[in-house]
């Protein structure tokens, strides 16, 4: 499979070649040449394979020629074992129509543990074949911190530098990410905000010396390989509600709009899809853009669903290239205005290609906590909030009420307990895989807010590229 870029002028890539480099290289972002084709026959024979199987069936088209099925099926196999439930992605019926899709079942217990757990393996395979050493470094607020070294803890050839903001994240999610440990995790804790470690990162992205010297990557939704073993759980739920024959509508609590683009992904691989339901906070760009075109930057607000607290969804342009025509020189352009004036219109291709599959609907703090009590009192469910933003658009749904909607359940409540608990007057709690969270040392270094501290730190403790 040829990976090309959304903005027309970076070098084509491989599989291999799209794992490794994050962005590409004029500033787009990779997708695949072409969109992989099932027919429905080839739908109806994957009912009933296990997750790991399924799993393989679905990517084997996208990793041609970087590894063969036999190998990906055995990532898949090691990926999968570390979640807790047998069904990976189980699905559980709500009413009449409303399904939840957990997706939290992995170690540090939200959605980003299903792609991050495979791209952990990806990387070690594919930096053995090269015999090169990749140095990923990251800011973060909360779970993408903590997915990311869970995947890559203990592999051979990559190490992670994590930077938080000192005392500013919960200590649930900072002891999902201090009490890993393992050589090759560095956890920094900056005395600063969230903002200072992202533009420390930045900068380091940028610094002629580090990248000359070392492989610097990064593990944000950006990166294709996410994308892709997300396409899988689209496949489970539509098989278990009766694909290929009937079609389902899936709600997706979404930020950077990684997770409902690989619903798009798997819609044009063939899997009937009735319509995709972008469920936003009042951080809600994507919602002005989906019902008026108007795409533009506004301040975030702060909310009880941070992961989607978003100014711009950096895959968003992956939706405008595929549905506006692949235009690469086109979408260059579109982009650059963006960037200019933090705000753009879609193009009436894009606003026409966008509507055929996608609707989207806006959850506020009251909204939310409405479906959170719903949820709990009427079906027995604890959710996470951003599961609750999510089943709100689902119940507001204008479709036919033939077709059952599958709200992608996004993290597990316990990962949010004060809000949960605010909602519904009931504590969730940890499941019992993480108990031991509050008694595991911790181990993290404090460093000033200075970007020189931050790089003597990294160049001191990383490996060279190769
Ligand atoms: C990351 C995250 C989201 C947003 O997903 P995107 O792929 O960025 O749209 C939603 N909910 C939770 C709990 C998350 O961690």
């Amino acid at each position: 499979m040829e990976y090309i870029s959304t903005r027309g002028s970076a070098p084509t890539l491989d599989f291999e070649g799209v794992t490794l480099a994050g962005l590409a290289r004029d500033g787009g972002l990779y997708v695949p040449s072409e969109w992989p084709q099932f027919t429905a026959d080839d739908i109806a024979a994957m009912v009933g394979l296990p997750y790991a199987e399924l799993a393989t069936r679905v990517m084997s088209p996208f990793v041609a020629g970087s590894l063969t099925e036999a190998e990906l099926h055995d990532l898949c196999e090691k990926a999968y074992a570390s979640f807790a439930h047998q069904a990976v992605t189980p699905l559980v019926q709500l009413d009449e129509r409303q399904w939840l899709l957990e997706l939290f079942h992995g170690p540090t217990l939200a959605f980003k543990d299903v792609a991050l757990q495979l791209l952990g393996l990806l990387f070690e395979t594919f930096l053995a074949r090269r015999g090169s050493n990749l140095t990923i470094v990251g800011a973060t607020s909360g779970d993408t911190g903590s997915a990311a070294i869970n995947a890559v803890a203990g592999r051979e050839g990559v190490n992670i530098f994590m930077l938080h903001p000192e005392g500013r994240v919960s200590d649930v999610q900072r002891r999902q990410m201090t009490t890993v440990r393992a050589p090759n995790v560095f956890n920094i804790a900056i005395d600063g905000s969230f903002d200072d470690a992202q533009a420390m990162v930045k900068r380091m992205f940028n610094d002629p010396y580090m990248n000359s010297r070392y492989n610097i990557g990064a593990v944000n939704s950006i990166n294709w390989a996410r994308l892709m073993a997300q396409v899988v759980y689209y496949f489970a739920a539509g098989l278990q509600l009766g694909a290929p024959h009937r079609a389902a509508a899936y709600s997706v609590p979404t930020g950077n709009f990684g997770d409902v683009f690989a619903g798009h992904v798997a819609a044009r691989m063939g899997l009937p899809i009735e319509q995709l339901i972008v469920a936003t906070n009042v951080n809600d760009i994507l919602h002005r853009a989906l019902t008026s075109g108007d795409y533009s930057t506004g301040t975030v607000t702060p909310t009880v669903t941070p992961s989607m607290d978003i100014q711009v969804s950096s895959n968003f342009e992956r939706l405008l290239f595929d549905v506006g025509g692949r235009d690469g020189g086109a979408m260059a352009k579109q982009m650059a205005d963006f960037e200019k004036n933090r705000a753009m219109q879609l193009t009436n291709a894009q606003r026409e290609g966008a509507a055929a599959k996608f609707t989207s609907g806006r959850a506020d703090q009251d909204d939310t906590a409405r479906a959170l009590r719903w949820a709990y009192e009427m079906c027995g469910e604890l959710l996470d909030p951003h599961t609750a933003v999510g089943l709100h658009a689902a119940r507001e749904s204008a479709l036919d009420t033939s077709v059952p909607i599958v709200t992608l359940a996004t993290a597990h409540p316990g990962k949010f307990r004060d809000a949960v608990e605010r909602a519904t007057g009931s504590r969730p709690g940890l499941p019992q895989r993480v108990g031991d969270l509050f008694s595991r040392e911790e181990a993290f270094t404090s460093l000033p807010g200075e970007y020189d501290a931050v790089r003597s730190f990294v160049a001191e403790h990383a490996a060279p590229a190769a």
